[in-house]
């Protein structure tokens, strides 16, 4: 996706457990894939748009095919703060 030659970037998502019942996330249903979530599976949802609650693992699809942009803009924004760290 974001080739620089020789340079290789992958993304940390910072993520944390935290348990969500039916009543907080609203439907039992993936808005990605629209597959039921098993009794126990890893959610998450899009920081760039509404979307809702989906699979980790799809959210990960989601944002490389929906949000190239928003993440090119993610990583020049960290390179820009990490360079002022510096000074
Ligand atoms: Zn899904
Ligand atoms: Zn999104």
């Amino acid at each position: 996706m974001y080739n620089v030659i020789g340079n290789l970037i992958v993304l940390w998502r910072e993520a944390w457990l935290k348990p969500l019942y039916d009543s907080d996330i609203g439907s039992d249903f993936c808005n990605f894939c629209k597959r039921r979530f098993n009794e126990l599976d890893f959610v998450t949802s899009c920081e760039f748009c509404e979307i809702g609650i989906i699979h980790t693992t799809c959210s990960d699809k989601h944002i490389l095919n929906s949000h190239k942009k928003e993440i090119l803009n993610k990583i020049e924004s960290q390179r820009d703060r990490r360079l002022h760290d510096y000074q």
